[in-house]
């Protein structure tokens, strides 16, 4: 479909846009009861299953217990007659390869009883324990496809649930994945062990505050994910889209975002109408749906749960990336996850709010009213900084990615450089503590507008700052730095074990300084402060991370700046790395080298795949209608000057330049393509990086130049203003 065609059949689809279902009336069912109505929660278990065996399940949720065994069969029954009366009629177990993706085989519940008919069955075995093939994931050199065999485990403690599609229903439960040898190769067996690390280590310092019997300390994450919607007639249009998400031709249209006209601006009809029924389908799935608005760049969205466990909030996150892009395609749209689907607006990203706590002791990170004194929120909060700092290209590693790259290091929001905002209150009271202890918390003033109808409301006690990397927001840090593709898995394993590292060397100091007298725990806190902030206070920045004065204050304060993926990746492989992760039990030495490889072997397939299609269609879309132009150009002139005019050949010479300079980018990148560069994985990645995506940037600009010269008629290219604001 060429982009003119594309262009009149989104323009009708927006103009006749009706809703294709009846819409749901939260007054007739109420958001209360459809919520988690497809999920085998507590509520559900508690209904279903004897009481003992309840009782067990949840003791292994909340305490993080070993599951009996002997109840396995038990809790099998229930949950397939609870879904069989939902109409599943098939069930799945959920895992989450290394690619990001979620992936899932399903089964039948139906099993031939030998008398011509059939029984639903799931034993306990069959809900515990899986054997998929799947030897084509990639493994990261942990096995050999010929070794196959790998077992997917149930997660208990991550509620099952039941998709539906408008002809059946799956039941679909969480597992782990791995290998025969019981190497992970997922993302979810890894966060698990890392959740572990951060409970035995938090609970060391809890301990030493005196607390008796703290339940199980957890990490909790809530995420900000934004993402843009476009008409699908465009989609389909674009093979660049189509193939890579994101455009890698398009000049830039004459309004971008410089009217700050769509942040937070009306949501268009068909959108508000697209976020209902997803978030429909995100209640269902017992996902707290909070908050939407519109985004910064024309066509970007946002939403953002209530966070939840961490370990439930990346698989409810993997859900809601899927359920925002199955929704889109039924209002006529598609959803863009990438990092960067359009250059000059701006990026995704998915903040991933971040924080620790427990049933018993609420959130670690709380600072209260007055947390110059709050000897335990001040530790925690340390141990945080402290871990930020000390493992700052992990962090940055760990959210490298080709797509990301386009966003972190690009002039673009947030930097890759990785350091920490406090805001006035905090930063004043870390301040304090440097020079020999916190006396006094500002804050607690109320804000003063001058109109007497307006509510008196107190101030926060820190401003927001939107270009740091990881911000306190309050309660919490924020770490801005993940993609809006990405899953969060690996974000928060690197975030609950560097916590739980740090955690681990703060308790030990306070462990060995206290001894059996709880009276010197206080002089201890305050000496361990201080050496936390003089070995690590220079990550913490809280002025404008954009500026190019802090790009060189951040250099000489000795942060890394990690500008892309081949700087960073090879950081998630490298010595410090590996003994981290083994040290905490997250990943084995070989786990972590293979994660590093996969993610370098994604990088160059994402930048070989994305050069390919570059070639292609500057061949056989961009030059093809440039040199139809070229032909109309050149026509003219004859036909003029044959009856005697002169024709300036001003855009004609220019056209004719550009289409030269065409030809000869392609040429000069297929030869890229075809050098490969080096035998390794890394050598082929910065190959990719530093060669063939400036060539192909090369041949996008001649691209853009030719769009904006070609006549609109010729173009086949849906173009940046129609994608972006028609919706
Ligand atoms: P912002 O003002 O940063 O855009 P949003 O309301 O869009 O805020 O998102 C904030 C996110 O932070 C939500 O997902 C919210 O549930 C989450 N959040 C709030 N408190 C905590 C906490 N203690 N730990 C983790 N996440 C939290
Ligand atoms: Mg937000």
């Amino acid at each position: 479909m060429s982009g003119s065609s594309a262009r009149l059949q989104a323009i009708e689809a927006v103009t006749t846009y009706r809703p294709t279902s009846a819409p749901l009336s939260f007054a007739n069912v109420s958001a209360s009861e459809l919520y988690g109505s497809n999920v085998f929660g507590k509520s559900a278990m508690k209904e279903r299953l004897p009481k003992p065996v309840f009782k067990s399940l949840i003791k292994t949720i909340e305490t993080g217990s070993h599951l009996d065994s002997a109840i396995a069969d038990v809790v099998a029954a229930a949950m397939r007659d609870w879904a069989i009366s939902k109409g599943a009629t098939h069930y799945t177990h959920v895992f989450y390869p290394l690619t990001g993706f979620t992936a899932e085989k399903h089964d039948s519940f139906l099993s031939p009883d030998g008398d011509g008919g059939a029984i639903a069955e799931f034993s306990g075995k069959t809900l515990t324990q899986g054997e998929p093939d799947a030897s084509s994931f990639p493994n990261g050199g942990m096995r050999n496809t010929f070794e196959a065999r790998g077992y997917t485990m149930w997660d208990v403690t991550s509620p099952a649930y039941i998709l539906e599609n408008p002809n059946g229903r799956t039941l679909c439960i969480p597992t782990a994945f791995v290998s025969w040898t019981g190497e992970a190769l997922d993302k979810k067996t890894p966060l698990l062990r890392s959740m572990q690390a951060l409970n035995t280590h938090a609970q060391r310092i809890l301990k030493l505050f005196g607390h008796v019997n703290p339940a199980k300390v957890v990490s909790y994450a809530g995420c900000e994910q934004e993402y843009f919607l476009i008409d699908r007639h465009f989609f389909f249009s674009r093979p660049d889209l189509l193939a890579t998400g994101r455009t890698l031709f398009g000049a830039l249209p004459p309004k971008g975002q410089e009217f700050e006209d769509h942040y937070l601006g009306a949501i268009p009809d068909r959108v508000l109408a697209f976020m209902h029924e997803a978030e429909r389908e995100l209640f269902k799935l017992g996902i707290p749906a909070k908050t939407r608005h519109n985004e910064v760049a024309p066509g970007q969205f946002e939403l953002a749960p209530v966070f939840e466990n961490g370990n439930v909030a990346a698989d409810h996150q993997q859900l809601t990336m899927f359920t925002l892009k199955r929704v889109a395609e039924m209002y006529g749209m598609t959803c863009l996850l990438h990092e960067k689907p359009f250059a000059g607006v701006n990026g995704s990203g998915k903040h991933v709010n971040f924080s620790l706590g427990n049933a018993t002791q609420g959130n670690l990170l709380d600072p209260g009213d007055n947390p110059h004194a709050n000897a335990q929120f001040l530790v925690f909060c340390a141990a945080v900084i402290r871990a930020v700092h000390r493992w700052s290209g992990l962090l940055r590693a760990v959210v490298a990615s080709a797509s990301n790259d386009h966003r972190l290091g690009a002039n673009e929001a947030p930097p890759a450089i990785i350091s920490v905002f406090l805001g006035e209150q905090l930063n004043d009271i870390f301040e304090q503590v440097t020079k020999g202890g916190a006396k006094s918390s500002k804050g607690g003033e109320t804000l003063k507008v001058g109109v007497d109808s307006l509510p008196v409301i107190p101030k926060d006690a820190g401003d927001r700052n939107r270009t740091s990397p990881f911000a306190f927001t309050g309660n919490r840090f924020e770490f801005r730095a993940v993609g809006s593709s990405q899953a969060i898995a690996g974000p928060m394993t690197m975030m609950n074990t560097i916590v739980a590292e740090s955690l681990d060397v703060v308790a030990t100091k306070l462990e060995k300084a206290v001894g059996d007298d709880p009276s010197k725990l206080n002089g201890a806190i305050q000496k361990v402060l201080e050496e936390i902030m003089a070995e690590n206070g220079s990550v913490i920045y809280n002025g404008n991370g954009y500026s190019e004065a802090w790009h060189k204050e951040a250099d000489s304060r000795g942060l890394p700046n990690l500008r892309s993926c081949v700087e960073a990746l090879p950081l998630l492989g490298g010595k410090e790395a590996t003994e981290l992760f083994a040290k905490y039990g997250v990943l084995t030495e070989r786990e972590t080298h293979g994660r590093m490889d996969v993610d370098l072997e994604q990088y160059c397939l994402v930048v070989g795949l994305e050069a390919r299609t570059v070639i292609e269609m500057a061949k056989t879309i961009i030059f093809p209608a440039a040199i139809r132009y070229q032909g109309e150009l050149a026509q003219t002139c004859a036909h003029l000057k044959a009856v005697g005019y002169v024709f300036d050949t001003d855009t004609l010479d220019k056209v004719t330049v550009l289409v030269k300079d065409l030809q000869d980018g392609i040429v000069k990148l297929e030869g890229m393509l075809a050098e490969g560069g080096g035998h390794s994985k890394l050598d082929h990645a910065k190959h990719l990086c530093n060669a063939v995506l400036p060539a192909m940037l090369a041949i996008r600009k001649t691209a853009d130049q030719l769009e904006g010269m070609v006549a609109d008629d010729l173009w086949p290219l849906a173009t940046y203003q129609e994608m972006l604001f028609i919706l």
